[in-house]
């Protein structure tokens, strides 16, 4: 199905300042307007599935109704190869703390010890996903994957969470959290759900892109 009624306002599931400026600078020129669920003081709903999916159409969901309007929500995270895919849907909360970088960084290197350059190969996914309403059984999703690998210590003073840990395929050999911020955006999980997202919107349809 097409969605033949223009989208002009989507709110955002998040109150993250970066992510709303990010999202908004890609949405440039769509004629879309995205408020933040802040805007609507949006409490956050329990995050109970098992995939980035499943969380993103949760909270996507329980933002548009709580709106009555379009939600746009992202889930993220970090899987390592060596872990089983851990921390995944927990890298926010690794250490136990919510967001407490320091100490997700500290675990995933402890977990990783004395693991050989090889088998550190990890991967960021971020999931997008574009609700029409509540109700709506067909959401525009969007997935982005970025390769690399787990260093053995933090380099550079860029981004946040893991990116002083992560070493892209295709960073040139800088770290995440070396490399510029708007390269980074640009190549990053994030940056390819974004492409995807936007390529689905201005087709005028709905579709997945990886
Ligand atoms: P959320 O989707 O914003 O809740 O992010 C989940 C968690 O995944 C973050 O708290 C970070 O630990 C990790 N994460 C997701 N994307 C990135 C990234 O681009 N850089 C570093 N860490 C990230």
């Amino acid at each position: 199905m097409v969605w033949s009624k223009p989208l002009e306002r989507i709110v955002l599931a998040s109150g993250n300042p970066g992510k709303l400026a990010e999202l908004r600078a890609l949405l440039a020129g769509t004629g879309i307007e995205l408020v933040s669920k802040h805007d609507f003081a949006i409490a956050d709903p329990d995050e109970t599935g098992t995939t980035f999916i499943e969380n993103a159409i949760i909270k996507a969901r329980h933002t548009a109704r709580r709106a009555g309007l379009p939600a746009l929500a992202d889930d993220s995270g970090i899987c390592v190869d060596a872990l089983g895919g851990a921390p995944g849907l927990d890298s926010a909360i690794y250490a136990g703390t919510h967001g407490a970088d320091a100490a997700n960084n500290a675990k995933l290197l402890r977990e990783l010890d004395g693991v050989p350059e090889a088998k550190r190969t990890a991967h960021y996914t971020c999931v997008l996903v574009l609700l029409r309403d509540a109700t709506d059984a067909d959401p525009l999703i969007a997935i982005g994957r970025w390769h690399g690998r787990i260093l053995t210590q933090p380099r550079g003073r860029h981004g946040f969470g893991y990116d002083p840990l992560f070493l892209p395929d295709d960073g040139g050999g800088l770290a995440s959290a070396e490399l510029d911020p708007a390269l980074k955006n640009r190549i990053s999980h994030r940056g390819r759900a974004l492409a995807g997202l936007r390529a689905a919107l201005a087709a005028g349809d709905r579709g997945n892109a990886a």
